[in-house]
């Protein structure tokens, strides 16, 4: 199993797929969501998106990479945290479960997710990396694939590397 925490832009990333922190209608939208549509392609990725949504909140699906290096782009729908504070975790662990699945589904090696749900949506970001890690590292005791969490924020980098190293 390998999960890496790696400090870097996430359109930068040379691996299989990307996560993109999505909303349910799969728009283009702000934060990491907006830096993925900016650097795929904007347009096609929405024409891509628009076949696919609605989702569920805890759901993934994939469309291509555009014009990143990534093949593909994996979209899931963290949970807003206020609007589900009794499920958030449990979605919040879903949305990371069913990522995994799609990547292995599309025989990828190597995988890229930043901190769903830990901007506008509100998860608390502590949190949201203990359970980011317990379900990938859940994941990787059966699956063969190198993950890769990517932190945008230099501080909770370096804190969550000490606290999980
Ligand atoms: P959400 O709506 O799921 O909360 P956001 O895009 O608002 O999604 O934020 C999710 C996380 O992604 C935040 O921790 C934010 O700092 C981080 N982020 C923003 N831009 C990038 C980027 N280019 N690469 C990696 N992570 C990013």
């Amino acid at each position: 199993m390998t999960l890496k925490f790696i400090y870097q832009d996430i359109t930068k990333m040379n691996v299989d797929a990307i996560v993109n922190a999505a909303n349910t209608q799969l728009q283009g939208g702000s934060g990491v969501c907006g830096a993925i549509f900016k650097a795929a392609g904007w347009q096609k990725l929405q024409a891509e998106c628009d076949q696919l949504a609605p989702i569920e909140t805890g759901e993934a699906v994939v469309t291509s990479g555009g014009n990143l290096a990534a093949s593909y782009i994996i979209h899931t729908a963290g949970p807003i945290y206020q609007k589900e504070s009794k499920n958030a975790s449990d979605l919040l662990a879903a949305s990371y479960h069913n990522s995994l699945k799609k990547a292995v589904e599309k025989d990828c090696d190597s995988v890229a997710f930043p901190l769903i749900s830990t901007g506008v949506y509100g998860f608390p970001q502590d949190e949201a990396v203990k359970i980011a890690v317990k379900t990938i590292r859940q994941f990787l005791l059966k699956n063969e694939l190198t993950v890769y969490l990517v932190f945008f924020d230099e501080a909770l980098f370096t804190k969550s590397q000490e606290l999980f190293r």
